[in-house]
C-alpha cells in the first residue's frame, strides 16, 4: 500500500512552492499492472484501429461504432467507473494512460471514446444519485449503451451558459419536456443516452438531465456534419421538441447545470491532453522511419540539420507533455486519495480531486493540443509531397488534430481561464501569490548579486531559471491585478500573454524534474537524450517568455515601472552559461533517429 503523501502541491501552487523531483510522477513510474494496460490498449489499437485507418478516413461511421463496442468487450471503457458500478474503479493515471494509448491512432476514434467515457458517461459518476448510477452507468462502461454530451448550441459556444433550451414541468410534476437545438454533439449517431443541459424558466443558471435515445420521445438527428477532419466521429445536430423526461432523471439540484459542465470539462480537458499524446509519438516515429528511408542527394534526408531540427522538436514537445501530463494525473489521483482519507466518499473526492486541479487541466489543454498540431504540420513536411497525399497517414493526422484547439472549451478561453483561476485562487487565500509578488518587487528594488553560482550539479542552472521565470509571471499578473483589479478579465491580450508565460513555466519545469529523478536513479548517461530534450525546451521556453513578457510590459506599464520591469525581464531570463542549441537538437535527432521512433515512453 502506498503511503500518501499529504504535502502535495494544491492547484496552482507549482507557481510558489518548490517541487522535489522525487514528489513527480513520471511515466517511468508505472507499476506492472499498468504497463500490462497499456500494452493491451496498444495491441488493441494496432489490431482494430491502425489496421483499419482507411475505414476511418472514409467516413464509416459504422466502424467507429463497432470498434467502440470491442474497445467495450475489452473493459476499455470501464477503466475510470466505479466498481459498485461495473467498472474497474481504477486510479487517475491509468484512466490517464489508457486515454493517452488509445488516441494515438485516429481522431475519430478517440472522440468517440472520449465523447462517451468522459463527458458522456463521467457527469453519471460524479453527480448522479445511487438509482441513476445502477440504472445507467453498468451499460456505459461494458459499452451496451453509450452516451454523449449535449451542451453546445447554435447560439451557446463558448458562452455556454447562455443555452435556450427549455425544461418545463409538467402539470402532474412527473415529467420535464425539454424543447431545443444543440449542436456538434459527438457521438449523436449511435448513442442511447444523451447528457443535456437545459434552462428551467428563467433560471439564472442552466440545469442537467439524462435523457434516453428514444426517436419516439421528440428526438431527431440532423445530417452528420461534413468536417475538416475526425471523418468517422458521428457529429450531428439534436433536435428536442417536448421530449418527456422522468424527474427523478434530474442530474444533481436544479439550477447546478453550468457548474456540472464546467466540472465535466476539468476531466475532459486533461484527458484530452493525454488523448494528444500517443499521436504524437506515432507522428514521430512514421517521421523518423520515412526520413531514414527517403534518400535525396544521394542521403537519407534524416541526415540533414534541417529534418533533424524538426525531429528534436517533435521529439522534446511530446517529452515535454508526457512529463506535464502525469505530473498533474498523479497529483489528482493523490489528492482524491487525500480526500477519501478525509472522510468524503469517492465522488465528492473525485470531484473535488479534479477542481483543485483545473488550472492545470486548461495548462494542459492548450499545450498538449497546439503541441500536436505543430507536431502533425513537421510531420506533413518530412514527407514532402508524400505528406500532403491522403495515401499517407500524416494528412489525416493533420487534419484530426486540428479540433482539438477548439473543443473542451477553446484554447482562447482556456488560456483566460487558467490565469483568472489562479487569480481568484490567490484571491480566495488558496494559493499565495501576493506574498511571494511583493517580494519580487522588493528584489527588483534591490541591487542585484554579482557572485558567480556554481552551476556544476546537473539541472542546477536550470532549475535556478525556473524559478527566476515563476518570478517573471509574478512580476507581470500581480502589477497587472494591482493596475487592474477586477477589471483585468477585460485585458485579454495581456491575460494570453501571462497564460503563455504560465503554461511554458509547467511544462519546463515538469520536464526537469522528470529527467532529474529518472537520472538519479538510472544514471545521467542513461538519460543523455532526455537531459538534451529537457534543456532544449526550457530554452525554447525561455525564448517564449521573453517575448510574451516584453510584449505585456510595454502594453500596460509605463515610465519608470516599465523600465524596471523590462529589468527585471532580462534578469530572471538570463542564462550563466547558454546552451548550445545546435547540439542539443542534434543529440536528440540523433537517438530518436537511431531508435527508429519516439521511445522516451
Ligand atoms: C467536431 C466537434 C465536436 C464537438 N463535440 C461536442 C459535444 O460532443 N458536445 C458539445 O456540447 N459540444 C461539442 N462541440 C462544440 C464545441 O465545444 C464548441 O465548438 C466550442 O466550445 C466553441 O464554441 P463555438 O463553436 O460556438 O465557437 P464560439 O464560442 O463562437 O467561438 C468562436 C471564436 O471566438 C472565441 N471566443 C468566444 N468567446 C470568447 C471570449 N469571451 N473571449 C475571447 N474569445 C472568445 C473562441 O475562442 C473562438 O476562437 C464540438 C465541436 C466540434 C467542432
Amino acid at each position: 500500500m502506498e503511503t500518501l503523501n499529504k504535502d502535495i502541491l494544491r492547484g496552482g501552487q507549482f507557481l510558489v512552492k518548490e517541487t522535489k523531483c522525487e514528489d513527480v510522477f513520471t511515466l517511468e513510474d508505472l507499476n506492472e499492472e499498468q504497463k500490462m494496460m497499456r500494452e493491451s490498449t496498444k495491441e488493441f489499437v494496432d489490431r482494430d484501429l491502425w489496421g483499419h485507418w482507411e475505414r476511418f478516413e472514409q467516413k464509416d461511421y459504422a466502424y467507429t461504432e463497432e470498434t467502440m463496442r470491442k474497445a467495450g468487450e475489452l473493459g476499455l471503457l470501464s477503466i475510470a467507473v466505479p466498481e459498485a458500478y461495473g467498472g474497474m474503479g481504477m486510479g487517475f493515471v491509468s484512466t490517464m494512460l489508457v486515454c493517452d494509448y488509445i488516441s494515438g491512432a485516429t481522431g475519430s476514434f478517440s472522440t468517440a471514446f472520449g465523447a462517451h467515457t468522459g463527458i458522456g458517461t463521467m457527469p453519471i459518476t460524479l453527480y448522479g444519485t445511487k438509482e441513476q448510477k445502477q440504472k445507467y452507468v453498468p451499460k456505459l462502461a461494458t459499452g451496451e449503451w453509450f452516451g454523449a454530451y449535449c451542451l453546445t448550441e447554435p447560439g451557446a459556444g463558448s458562452d455556454a451558459n447562455s443555452g435556450k433550451t427549455k425544461a418545463v414541468l409538467s402539470k402532474d410534476g412527473k415529467f420535464y419536456n425539454i424543447t431545443g437545438q444543440k449542436m456538434w454533439i459527438s457521438n449523436a449517431g449511435f448513442c442511447n443516452l444523451f447528457i443535456v443541459f437545459a434552462r428551467i424558466e428563467d433560471d439564472k443558471n442552466i440545469t442537467g438531465f439524462i435523457v434516453e435515445n428514444d426517436p419516439e420521445n421528440g428526438i431527431t438527428l440532423g445530417d452528420e456534419e461534413k468536417k475538416l477532419g475526425i471523418h468517422s466521429s458521428s457529429t450531428r445536430q439534436v433536435f428536442f421538441n417536448e421530449t418527456k423526461v422522468p424527474v427523478e432523471n434530474m442530474l444533481s439540484e436544479r439550477g447546478n447545470g453550468f457548474k456540472i459542465a464546467m466540472n465535466a470539462l476539468n476531466v475532459g480537458r486533461i484527458k484530452l491532453a493525454a488523448a494528444c499524446l500517443e499521436a504524437q509519438r506515432r507522428v514521430t516515429t512514421e517521421a523518423v522511419k520515412y526520413a531514414n528511408e527517403r534518400i535525396q542527394f544521394k542521403t537519407p534526408i534524416m541526415n540533414f540539420g534541417a529534418i533533424k531540427a524538426k525531429v528534436a522538436d517533435m521529439a522534446t514537445n511530446v517529452y515535454a507533455d508526457e512529463s506535464a501530463c502525469y505530473r498533474a494525473a498523479k497529483n489528482i489521483e493523490d489528492r482524491i486519495a487525500l480526500r477519501e482519507a478525509d472522510g468524503n466518499s469517492h465522488q465528492e473526492a473525485e470531484l473535488k480531486g479534479v477542481e483543485e486541479y483545473a488550472i492545470e487541466c486548461s495548462i494542459l489543454k492548450v499545450a498538449v493540443s497546439e503541441h500536436v498540431q505543430h507536431t502533425t504540420d513537421e510531420g506533413i513536411q518530412i514527407f514532402g509531397g508524400m505528406g500532403f497525399s491522403a495515401d499517407t497517414p500524416m494528412e489525416s493526422a493533420w487534419r484530426d488534430a486540428r479540433i482539438s484547439r477548439i473543443y473542451e472549451g477553446t484554447n482562447e478561453i482556456n488560456r483566460m481561464l487558467a490565469v483568472g483561476m489562479l487569480v481568484k485562487k490567490a484571491m480566495k487565500g488558496h494559493v499565495d501569490l501576493l506574498g511571494p509578488a511583493t517580494a519580487v518587487g522588493e528584489e527588483l528594488m534591490g541591487i542585484p548579486s554579482f557572485d558567480t553560482p556554481d552551476f556544476s550539479e546537473l539541472f542546477s542552472e536550470e532549475k535556478d531559471l525556473v524559478t527566476r521565470l515563476k518570478k517573471v509571471f509574478l512580476m507581470i499578473a500581480g502589477s497587472a491585478v494591482q493596475k487592474y483589479g477586477p477589471a483585468l478579465e477585460e485585458h485579454q491580450m495581456l491575460l494570453m500573454s501571462a497564460a503563455d508565460i504560465l503554461i511554458q513555466i509547467y511544462l519546463a519545469e515538469s520536464t526537469i524534474l522528470r529527467t532529474e529523478k529518472n537520472a538519479k536513479r538510472f544514471g545521467e548517461d542513461s538519460q543523455a537524450a532526455q537531459i538534451a530534450m529537457s534543456k532544449l525546451y526550457l530554452y525554447r521556453a525561455v525564448d517564449i517568455i521573453n517575448q510574451k513578457g516584453k510584449e505585456a510590459i510595454v502594453s500596460f506599464a509605463e515610465g519608470d515601472e516599465q523600465r524596471m520591469m523590462l529589468m527585471g525581464l532580462k534578469r530572471f531570463t538570463k542564462y550563466t552559461n547558454q546552451p548550445n542549441v545546435v547540439a542539443l537538437r542534434t543529440l536528440v535527432a540523433d537517438k530518436v533517429a537511431a531508435d527508429n521512433g519516439y521511445t522516451f515512453d
